[in-house]
């Protein structure tokens, strides 16, 4: 059995940081990069069914969305070896790893209109990195293994799933509408404090 008060404690935090910053990006990215790699130090809270990889492709399993759509969260799950294509965002982001590890590869537009590599981070356990469309948004994430499952925690500045945006042809940056949606059809429960409720009586 997960406790999975970390996860809803992070979920508070975040939606009052969203309120309080939503007019500055800087300021609310600099104040949720340290919730998030406190919620990514330490395991235990994420239920197995939001764990789970494909043999196939890598799994997006919605955590949690804000009611008005301002903020969402959530689990990425890549099997050995596995990518996403070159994509971007269009809103800010954060990816904090919680197993395993992986590598993000920026890339920027050149003069003639292809995508140049800017840049390639590997992130390791417990590692928070930054997206956003006002310091470079475009990048392909991958798994760093070949032999294990690595799962990260991302967060967004909008109900990322249902977001108009764009995926990038590797040889021709040509741009192409992408919209990825999540893998999952039901959330997990991050309101049941019953037993905390109880121990109390
Ligand atoms: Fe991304």
């Amino acid at each position: 059995m997960t406790d999975i008060a970390p996860l809803r404690d992070f979920v508070t935090k975040t939606t009052h940081l969203v309120e309080r910053h939503r007019a500055d990006e800087a300021a609310l990215l600099a104040a949720v990069r340290p919730i998030l790699a406190g919620l990514v130090a330490t395991g235990g809270w994420l239920p197995e069914e939001f764990t789970r990889p494909h043999p196939l492709y890598y799994l997006q399993y919605l955590l949690h969305a804000d009611p008005i759509e301002r903020w969402s969260v959530v689990s990425f799950v890549w099997g050995p070896g596995q990518t996403t294509p070159i994509h971007d965002h269009r809103v800010w982001g954060l990816i904090g790893v919680l197993q395993g590890a992986e590598i993000s590869t920026t890339f920027e537009r050149g003069a003639e209109g292809g995508l140049i590599q800017s840049g390639e981070q590997r992130l390791e356990q417990g590692d928070v990195a930054v997206v956003s469309p006002t310091s470079g948004d475009i990048h392909r994430v991958a798994n760093a293994f070949a032999d294990q499952v690595s799962i990260s925690i991302h967060v967004y500045g909008g109900n990322i799933g249902a977001i108009r945006r764009a995926v990038y042809d590797d040889n021709t940056g040509v741009e192409k509408p992408f919209v990825s949606g999540y893998s999952n059809r039901l959330l997990p429960n991050l309101w049941d404090r019953s037993a905390e409720v109880r121990a109390t009586i």
